[in-house]
């Protein structure tokens, strides 16, 4: 658990058992009633054939946690709590979650219910957002607030005037000024009194990666100069009482509480005016930022570290917001944020397969393969190859690097011009492992192939650079005796992970058992991305065809295992993939069938299996499969 600094970034929620495998604890703590759950047992109970008791699902797997999910929301409204309490606030504090950062039927359906109790509203920034939006919080609290974000056209705006017609507790924020007219327009057309917000571009800029969305070149938001010309036409119409809350984001992943207050405190003076211009203000929304510590530094000058609690993030929003409403003599607003990442991140994790690692056989070169080798080579090569034997004898490391560099350079020339064969540029390749191995400077890293695409799955990772916690989820008890980057299954060089926490260019791993899971009938070896509930799934796509993962719903219980599986949805098959990008399934098996029967040569039982195996492919996940459920193979013996 050290080694992976689980402690780190998992606390509360997982921890290393004394079976040497990670442990979930929903609710951050473990009592009695509340019992820790053995993620492996999941990931079986989840893999398992389906006649030895388990689910058959395939991996990749994303394994959920709405207990997690419960307990990240309760916190972050009792840090809220906690803060308006002793600082004294006459407010109160009624989140949104901004759906964009998962919108996952289930996730946002347990938001809405373990929220319903404290107001918790959702938060959209498309038309499809806002249509499940409205569909859930038909089901929350009839406080909760609906927050329109994003670019609209006319669409847009009167669908969440109808929202309001709905008694859902909707505000149109104005992201552009153009948004105004449309706004007064359609209200009028289906007389509908709208609940207006407008979105600032703060001054305050955030330097971070997620920082590009703040400052006055941000992408969003109105300035100061439009902001007044809003105000102006809202008052022109008789509309002001109408602008209600003033909304900002300064950008993902705050990195400190100096920054955040600062931002706060700008907004706040903004507040402040709008209400001496005469509009009916209410509510501050502060936006998302709230962040995570993905590497558990605490620190404040990393991207995926953040320096603060929930508890420091909410008593300075609060003090914040105060401090300039009292020194206005502005009666404080409720206070809402649309925190996403903090809430979703640590509820799923992804578990995926290492299926073997690349070759560590020691390198041989033999002596006839030598003695034809050394025959072949041009004077200057064979200079070198004497240069390389003379430093290895002496053990001088930098003249040994030099020459086996040349030399392996000089041979690749010689096999372009047709003067060396195969065999002696293998043999080449032997002979300098074999002396830099000596002298101690062979890569030791390995590539472990994964059984997972990192564009499907960790979008962020290639896209931004976005570093997630990985690590073995059990054999945490056994030592690694091996350090490895992750190689996906795309044909794609951007398709692994060479960068991990910590700074680090490889992971510390096990030494596969036999050939890993997947190709042999050794044990599996699994790996688990923690952190990614956040952002990853809407942003991946299908490069190779690879789909999404297979995902469970996991609750504790009093079972014998401390968990019960509630959901199980096996992930996209090949045939799903395939119609993503407009091929049509159902006719590619036809024609495929029609092949069958016109080549296949017995015309009886092998036509049926073989038709059967087809169909099956088209039926599974596009992901590697055990050799034993390959239905293809079963139809040719
Ligand atoms: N609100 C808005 C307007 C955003 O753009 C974002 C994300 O960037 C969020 C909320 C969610 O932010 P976070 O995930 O940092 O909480």
């Amino acid at each position: 658990s050290l080694l992976y600094r689980v402690d780190g970034w998992g606390a509360p929620y997982f921890t290393v058992n004394c079976n040497g495998n990670v442990s979930v604890r929903p609710y951050g703590v473990n009592t009695l009633s509340h019992q820790e759950i053995d993620l492996l047992k999941v990931v079986k109970k989840a893999s398992d054939p389906k006649d030895s008791g388990g689910l058959g699902l395939q991996l990749p797997l994303v394994v959920r946690f709405p207990d997690v999910l419960k307990n990240r929301l309760e916190s972050l409204q009792s840090s809220f709590d906690f803060a308006i309490q002793s600082q004294g606030y006459e407010a109160h504090y009624q989140g949104v979650y901004p759906v964009k950062c998962n919108q996952d039927r289930f996730v946002v359906e347990d938001i809405v219910k373990f929220g319903s109790g404290f107001r918790f509203g959702l938060e959209a920034g498309s038309k499809p957002e806002l249509l499940l939006a409205m569909s859930c919080l038909c089901n929350g609290s009839p406080e909760a607030l609906l927050v329109c974000n994003g670019f609209k056209d006319v669409e847009y705006i009167s669908l969440a005037l109808v929202a309001r017609k709905l008694h859902l507790n909707t505000v149109i924020v104005l992201e552009q000024e153009e948004e105004l007219d449309i706004v007064i327009n359609v209200s009028r057309k289906l007389g509908v009194r709208p609940v207006i917000g407008v979105r600032a571009k703060l001054r305050t800029k955030h330097s971070g990666h997620f920082g590009s969305t703040s400052g006055e070149k941000g992408k969003f938001g109105l300035t100061t100069t439009q902001i007044l010309r809003v105000v102006k036409k809202l008052q022109q119409y008789e509309m002001l009482d109408c602008l209600q809350l003033l909304h900002f984001h300064i950008g993902s992943q705050i990195p400190s509480t100096a920054l955040l207050a600062d931002g706060v405190g700008e907004a706040a003076q903004i507040y402040c005016e709008l209400v001496r211009l005469g509009a009916c203000m209410r509510v501050i929304d502060i936006g998302g930022g709230l962040g995570i510590d993905y590497d558990g530094s605490k620190s404040q000058d990393s991207d995926i570290s953040v320096a603060y609690s929930l508890q420091e993030y909410a008593s300075a929003v609060v003090e914040a917001v105060r401090l300039v409403c009292d020194r206005k003599g502005v009666k404080h607003p409720v206070i809402c944020s649309e925190s996403g990442r903090a809430i979703v991140s640590h509820h799923s994790i992804l578990v995926f397969e290492a299926v073997s690692t690349s070759s560590h056989d020691s390198p041989q070169v033999s002596a006839l393969g030598l003695q034809y080798f050394v025959e072949l080579l041009t004077d200057e090569a064979l200079a070198d190859y004497r240069n390389l034997s003379a430093a290895a004898i002496h053990g001088d490391y930098d003249t040994c690097l030099l020459y086996a560099e040349q030399l392996k350079q000089r041979c690749i020339e010689q096999f372009k011009e047709g003067s060396l064969g195969m065999e002696q540029l293998a043999a080449v390749d032997g002979l300098c492992e074999l002396v830099l191995k000596a002298i101690g400077v062979s890569d030791p890293v390995r590539t472990y192939h994964v059984n997972l695409s990192i564009f499907t799955s960790i979008p962020d990772f290639w896209g931004i650079g976005q570093l997630f916690p990985i690590i073995p989820i059990h054999r945490l008890d056994e030592k690694p005796g091996v350090r490895g980057i992750l190689s996906d299954l795309t044909c794609d060089s951007d398709g692994k992970i060479d960068k991990f926490i910590g700074g680090e260019s490889s992971l510390p791993l096990h030494e596969l058992e036999g050939n890993g899971g997947v190709n042999g009938d050794c044990p599996a070896y699994y790996l688990g991305m923690f952190l990614g509930g956040a952002y990853e799934e809407a942003l991946g796509g299908v490069h190779n065809l690879f789909g999404g993962p297979s995902v469970v719903r996991v609750s504790q219980s009093d079972g014998p295992h401390s968990f019960a599986v509630t959901r199980a949805v096996p992930g996209p098959s090949c045939g799903d993939v395939l119609r993503v990008m407009q091929h049509e399934p159902e006719l590619m098996f036809q024609t495929l069938k029609h092949r069958v029967e016109e080549f296949a040569d017995d015309g009886g039982s092998s036509i049926l299996a073989l038709t059967n195996g087809l169909a099956c492919c088209f039926n599974n996940m596009p992901y590697l499969a055990a050799a034993a459920s390959c239905s293809l193979t079963a139809a040719a013996a």
